[in-house]
């Protein structure tokens, strides 16, 4: 890239929350990647792809602040106290996150964090699981004749017992988006069905979406929790309920096999 790339940074530390996108790093912003090349430090999560890291400047330091489910390994006071150190030491700080920060991202909890010790920062959005996902799956969220809006909601379920408006998941003509939806996925059926959605409603999960290892398997609503087992699907899931979902046999455009992108 041209000189631009190198645009100046504050000479106080600074921290940028930076959306890294679901995983291909062509879907990387411009932006992202500038901050990549000039960062002094980058926090990142357990969903940024490997593919992603390798833009990050050789002569940065690197701390992963990991997160699967149920395996916490830096607590989120932890992230944020770590974040606030630092860019008082006058670093410039890339908080680096899987997908857009401002989604399902607790990016928000961070800049709070920030904020309460007059940290300056910069929020840089990224593609987030449903657009890009959807998008390498050949799966419209939107169509004129199957949904006029969309919906995203995290399934992971407190205890496993469903505190989701099932009401407003089962509108007609609405595609709803769930991410974290693996580990719930039965309950999530069952739960949709017993408030009126049609068993035979299209659903689609996808793992690992926009990368080499791309999985889709779709399905019924009463067939789905089945299906996703046996196939064995693992984090990242995103699941996608609505009848665009019949379109992936037709629009289905990523050929995960040749996909040039390393993981
Ligand atoms: N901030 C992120 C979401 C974090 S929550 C974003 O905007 O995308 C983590 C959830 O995102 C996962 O459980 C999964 O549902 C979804 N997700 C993220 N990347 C994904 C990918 N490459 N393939 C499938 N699902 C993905």
């Amino acid at each position: 890239m041209k000189a631009d790339v190198t645009r100046a940074l504050p000479a106080t530390g600074r921290v940028y929350l930076v959306g890294a996108g679901p995983g291909d790093p062509e879907l990387l912003t411009l932006r992202a990647v500038r901050l990549l090349q000039q960062a002094q430090v980058v926090v990142y999560d357990h969903l940024v792809s490997r593919a992603v890291l390798d833009f990050v400047a050789p002569t940065a330091e690197r701390i992963y602040a990991g997160k699967r489910r149920n395996e916490h390994t830096m607590r989120q006071e932890n992230i944020n106290a770590l974040l606030v150190k630092l860019a008082l030491e006058g670093k410039q700080v890339v908080r680096l996150k899987g997908g857009d920060p401002f989604i399902f991202g607790r990016g928000g909890e961070e800049l709070q964090a920030l904020a309460k010790h007059g940290v300056a920062f910069e929020v840089v959005p990224g593609v987030t699981a449903a657009s890009g996902v959807a998008s390498y799956a050949g799966i419209p969220l939107t169509h004129r004749d199957y949904a006029q809006s969309c919906i995203f909601v995290t399934g992971h379920l407190k205890d496993g017992t469903a505190d989701l408006d099932w009401p407003s998941l089962i509108r007609l003509h609405q595609t709803v988006v769930i991410y974290m939806g693996l580990g719930g996925l039965a309950e999530i059926c069952r739960q949709m069905m017993a408030h009126g959605a049609a068993p035979e409603l299209p659903i689609a999960m996808v793992q690992d979406g926009t990368i080499a290892s791309q999985k889709v398997i779709t399905g019924t609503l009463s067939n789905m929790p089945e299906r996703v087992a046996q196939a064995g699907l693992i984090a990242p899931c995103l699941t996608i309920i609505g009848e665009v979902v019949k379109l992936h046999d037709a629009l289905a455009w990523f050929k995960p096999a040749i996909a040039f992108t390393p993981q």
